[in-house]
């Protein structure tokens, strides 16, 4: 830190990402990417895409947010676009949080929540999931803050169904629920059509994760065109060329090509139920989860030795050292052949 650091960060605590390795070649479950590549259209990206790099992207994204309109079945004026969907939730903190309202979200939840918050000195309410570690929609009536919800949720991969969101959403109607669908593509209920009903539903969802896009950092927003045009008055005093040339071009190329993804997660949730089927086997315990990750524990093994002893042998995961959580790592579901390099692994280790 240097001397010359405004007051305001000096106590800000960054996210820490997960590791990203170059020392050796690991098999990589531990920040949920996808183990397969983008679709073909998306592979063959052209010397004139490239070439075209010399003019500014399209501020208004006017292609992508019409091409994902059509795919989700809202209007272009439902569509926000950003660099990656931790840009979007960035947004959506700094516009429906900064006044004193605050914001609520759980205590076992995506870890950039709180750091958006210190980041935008957006004071917070906190609120424990059940020992099970799911989410209680009566914790959330009538709240009267901004609040923010992983479904399903991370590390945990539970997920609420559309009932209960809507519940949260009628206890609150003068607050803006923010719904992160991060993974809701490996088996969930998606939030999308309620915003047509709900004028206080902004829904989020990213390229990172069910399009194998992570490297090219295309998230997005969908909800009612009053709360978009909030996230993009921040967009447009903040940087209005936000997603490059590239990704805004590649996004939409993705999009003509979803059946290509939508095959992908159905190989995930095949391969993510048969490493239920073998965690279980092996006497692991783990939320029954919805997304392209699995929370496992084994009774009696510690965590972190877990962690590191996997590392040691060229399988990366995710362990978090924090309370309730340390006992557990998060593995991403990888290709059928790399979950079983884990399990040999795994029966060696233990
Ligand atoms: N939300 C959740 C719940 C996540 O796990 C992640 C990925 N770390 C993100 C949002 C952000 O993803 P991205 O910025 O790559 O879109």
């Amino acid at each position: 830190m240097s001397r010359f650091l405004s007051k305001q960060y000096e106590k800000l605590t960054p996210y820490t990402p997960g590791e990203q390795p170059r020392e050796r070649a690991y098999i990589k479950l531990n920040t949920n990417e996808s183990p397969y590549p983008p679709s073909p259209g998306v592979v063959a990206i052209k010397k004139e895409q490239l070439e075209d790099l010399r003019l500014y992207s399209d501020p208004e994204a006017h292609g992508l947010r019409r091409a994902l309109a059509q795919q989700y079945g809202v209007n272009p004026e439902n569509v926000h676009v950003g660099n990656g969907s931790d840009e979007v939730l960035n947004f959506a903190f700094m516009a429906y949080a900064t006044d004193g309202r605050g914001a609520a979200f759980a205590d076992i939840t995506y870890g950039f929540y709180p750091v958006f918050a210190q980041l935008n000195d957006i004071p917070v309410s906190i609120i424990p999931l059940r020992e099970d570690f799911s989410l209680c929609p009566e914790d959330y009536f009538s709240l009267h803050q901004t609040i923010v919800i992983a479904n399903p949720n991370a590390p945990t991969g539970l997920a609420l169904r559309l009932e209960q969101v809507e519940e949260i959403l009628l206890s609150n109607p003068d607050s803006v629920v923010i719904i992160d669908e991060a993974y809701v593509d490996f088996g969930a209920q998606s939030c999308v059509p309620l915003t047509k009903r709900y004028d206080n539903l902004l829904v989020v969802q990213t390229f990172s994760k069910s399009r194998s896009m992570a490297g090219a950092r295309l998230g997005f927003a969908i909800g009612h065109a009053d709360l978009i045009a909030d996230l993009e008055r921040i967009r447009f005093s903040t940087n209005p060329y936000n997603v490059n040339r590239l990704t805004l071009a590649l996004g939409e190329t993705a999009l003509q090509e979803q059946s290509y993804y939508d095959e992908n997660c159905k190989r995930i949730i095949a391969t993510r139920e048969a490493c239920k089927a073998r965690f279980h086997q092996m006497g692991f315990v783990f939320p029954d989860s919805k997304a392209n990750f699995l929370f496992v524990k084994k009774e009696g093994a510690n965590g972190k030795l877990l962690y590191e002893e996997l590392k040691r042998k060229g399988v990366l995961v995710r362990h978090f050292e924090a309370p309730r959580l340390s006992d557990y790592n998060r593995i991403t579901i990888g290709t059928p052949q790399q979950m079983e390099v884990l399990f040999q692994c795994l029966e060696e280790i233990l």
